[in-house]
């Protein structure tokens, strides 16, 4: 409704400020006002490749069509942005009963969070939950989980800290097929730093989803943080080397002036944007809706 709208455009108000678009109204098209506006997009962290294109096609498009005024070309810019993103919309992939949803992203970027928010989402639809706490590299990574199972009312598997994280994997399997669940959201680990450490792990954790459900996992979520700017968009490119990731849940919009970032991931990932989320509290996630974001950059 209109007040989930409004508490999206709240959380998109920093990014919103830095770039401005108010500013650049009722003003000529002239070189000074594609200049400053590239300047804004790339504050935003729009990217500078993204930002270049998109000025290059707004110049061109301006002279074809003999754009005189600025309000003209930011209506132009906005159906731009609306079509590029429209590429990066996605839904969640849950036709398999049960579905299992590995999900994958940087210590800190918001990955438990997303877990809990994504299971009180499922759970509300109708769907059984359940969360299998395969980063068993810290105590506090499965202690954070149980919070957001209870919170979200979902069942939680574990093992004590140190288990191997496939085997939390093939016991939370074994547990649902026995009670007949539909989902099965899986935490790993966040170690980006031991690269190799991390592959093995998540393709032995594949392995034991695929041996169990052919074709699954069915979702390869990658949880970024939306703060980190275009360091998000090279942990994607890492975590691509690792594995196919199937989209992307883009945390924290609330309180970032780069929530351009959004525009950079798309055009550059070319990976899904199923998930934004825009708060800590567990009802702060939402589906992305380019519409509902580009409208909101431009209000
Ligand atoms: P993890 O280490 O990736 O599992 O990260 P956590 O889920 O523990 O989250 C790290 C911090 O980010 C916590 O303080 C969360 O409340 C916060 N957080 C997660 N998602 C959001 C969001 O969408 N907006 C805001 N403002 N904070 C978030």
């Amino acid at each position: 409704g209109s007040k989930i709208l409004k508490s999206f455009k709240e959380g998109l108000k920093k990014t919103r400020d830095a770039l401005g678009l108010s500013d650049f109204a009722g003003r000529q098209v002239d070189e000074s006002l594609f200049e400053e506006l590239e300047e804004r997009l790339i504050l935003a962290d729009v990217g500078v490749s993204t930002t270049l294109k998109l000025i290059e096609e707004l110049r061109k498009e301006a002279k074809k069509k003999k754009i005189k005024t600025s309000d003209e070309l930011l209506e132009i810019m906005k159906e731009k942005l609306k079509a590029i993103l429209k590429n990066c919309k996605g839904e969640l992939n849950l036709t398999e009963k049960p579905s299992v949803i590995l999900v994958l992203g940087v210590n800190g970027v918001g990955k438990t969070t997303t877990i809990g928010k994504l299971a009180k989402q499922l759970k509300d639809s109708g769907l059984s939950v359940v969360l299998a706490a395969a980063d068993t590299f810290r105590a506090a990574a499965i202690e954070q989980l149980e919070v957001w199972a209870e919170r979200a009312g979902a069942r939680i598997v574990k093992g004590q800290e140190g288990t191997d994280p496939a085997a939390v994997v093939f016991d939370a399997i074994q547990s649902i097929k026995a009670k007949g669940e539909d989902v099965l959201i899986v935490d790993t680990a966040g170690r980006l730093h031991n690269k190799q450490n991390l592959m093995k792990e998540i393709h032995k954790i594949k392995k034991v989803i695929a041996r169990e459900f052919p074709g699954q996992p069915a979702e390869i979520l990658l949880v970024l943080d939306a703060n980190t700017g275009q360091n998000a968009i090279s942990q994607a490119k890492t975590f691509k080397e690792i594995t196919d990731v199937t989209g992307i849940a883009l945390t924290k919009l609330d309180g970032t002036a780069k929530g351009g970032i959004v525009i950079a991931i798309c055009n550059e990932l070319k990976i899904p944007i199923k998930f934004v989320g825009i708060g800590e509290k567990i009802e702060d996630l939402r589906k992305f809706d380019p519409n509902e974001f580009v409208e909101s950059l431009f209000e």
